[in-house]
């Protein structure tokens, strides 16, 4: 099966091999044209153990359609891939539902692990560490 259906929204899969591919190597999901998919392995975790990292995962890449349903997916797409600020700015804009939802169940989330994959070469580095960490904190800290 190469989709399930999670929130009455199809969530397709993506093989872990992809991670092999260069400047996927942290890739755990993503978004294109109307589709949220998430790495096979990991939604297999979460099936088996109710995971609430990996649906922390699902709903911050659904977060992503909504905005790129408003925006319209091409312009979307296009300003996420080209401009890293707008990149950045929605990778946070995006871990505010799946923050919330850590919080509420009091999952103990890898910030410092989120910053450097934030940072890193999955994004294309749109900032420095120390920032990522910072404005993933204060969103943290938010849901409080
Ligand atoms: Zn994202």
């Amino acid at each position: 099966m190469f989709w399930q259906t999670y929130n009455n929204k199809r969530v397709f899969m993506f093989p872990q091999w992809i991670t092999r591919l260069p400047f996927c190597k942290n890739l755990s999901g993503m978004w294109y044209g109307g589709i949220v998919s998430i790495r096979r392995d990991l939604y297999d975790k979460y099936k088996q153990d109710g995971d609430v990292e990996i649906e922390g995962l699902i709903i911050h890449e659904q977060e992503h359609l909504e905005r790129a349903s408003k925006m319209g997916h091409l312009k979307y797409t296009w300003k996420y891939q080209t401009n890293s600020k707008f990149r950045y700015e929605e990778e946070l804009a995006c871990h505010a539902p799946q923050f919330k939802l850590y919080r509420e169940k009091q999952y103990p989330f890898d910030l410092d692990n989120r910053a450097k994959i934030l940072s890193g070469s999955l994004y294309r580095n749109p900032v420095p560490y120390e920032q990522a960490y910072k404005d993933l904190l204060d969103l943290w800290n938010k849901y409080d």
